[in-house]
């Protein structure tokens, strides 16, 4: 990244993390602070996705020009955050083997408005500085889609924007492998600032999944209930099929919470919270 934005950028985020804590509504931390990658708006692999996974995929320019015009392609960037769940949250989770736990439910819901209100914080800070920037999936246009090939998908993803831009390789079970492992969520922001890019240090969009590189592990074929990962990778259909009709009806009825989230085969596994490669 430019050093300049990089430092903003890194000042911003601790400002917000800071508020956030000392809100005593807030007082428990919900994610671990950010790993950040960086992409080039125009790295070819955006439109490889477009052309794979479906016409309705944005390359980050198509993005950028539903909100802005005059984009320059060539000066666009993609910053990627991963934000690890806590200690706290995994132990949660890893404890359960049917049903999501409270905690993790309750911060898929509240991590989802962290996460959007820091993405909106950063695009109007970098506007104070003359960067022009947005967040794909806040745009009112963003939507879920069918692709032919691969069933559901959408406008955007988070995962394959930080796969672009160095932050990990895909799992047996479709997570994303990170360095802090596949236990966190994502978010995104293209800004129109040329930057330092971060190096993709794989060859493969597999390479830090045991199964893939060594044919060993399969330990979230095991923690999945809903038996949607097997050797062929994971099952959409089942797995959203179990999210809607088995986890959301004990969620509310549990928790009081509008949420299907799952997340087991993310924790009690070799990649929870490191590349085990
Ligand atoms: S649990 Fe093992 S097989 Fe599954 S994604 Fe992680 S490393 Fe790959
Ligand atoms: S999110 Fe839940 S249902 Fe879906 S693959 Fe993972 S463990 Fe299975």
């Amino acid at each position: 990244m430019s050093e300049v934005c990089k430092d903003f950028i890194r000042k911003s985020i601790d400002e917000y993390y800071r508020a956030v804590l000392s809100d005593m509504s807030n007082s428990e931390r919900i994610y671990d602070y950010p790993i950040i990658g960086c992409s080039k708006g125009n790295d070819k692999l955006y439109k490889f996705f477009k052309e794979d996974i479906g016409e309705f995929y944005w390359t980050p320019f198509e993005a950028f020009s539903l909100e802005f015009d005059n984009v320059d392609e060539e000066k666009l960037s993609v910053l990627s955050f991963v934000f690890p769940q806590t200690s706290k949250t995994k132990i949660a989770n890893s404890k359960e083997t049917s049903y999501t736990s409270k905690l993790w439910a309750t911060n898929r819901l509240r991590g989802q408005e962290f996460i959007n209100s820091l993405m909106r914080k950063l695009v109007s800070e970098l506007k104070t500085i003359g960067i022009r920037a947005m967040s794909p999936t806040l745009n009112d246009n963003w939507r879920n889609h069918k692709s032919d090939k691969y069933g559901y998908a959408s406008s955007w993803s988070e995962r394959h924007t930080a796969y672009v831009s160095g932050l990990g390789t895909f799992g047996l079970c479709d997570g994303l492998i990170t360095a802090v492992g596949k236990a966190h969520r994502c978010g995104s922001i293209i800004l129109e600032h040329e930057m330092e890019y971060s190096i993709r240090d794989y060859d493969s969009h597999v390479e830090y999944c045991l199964f893939y590189a060594k044919g060993s592990c399969q330990a979230c074929i095991n923690r999945c209930p809903a038996g949607a990962i097997s050797e062929k990778g994971h099952d959409k259909l089942k797995c959203r099929a179990y999210q809607r009709e088995v986890l959301r009806p004990h969620i509310e009825k549990e928790y009081n919470l509008d949420s299907s989230s799952c997340g087991l085969c993310q924790v009690g596994v070799p990649c929870e919270s490191k590349n085990p490669v």
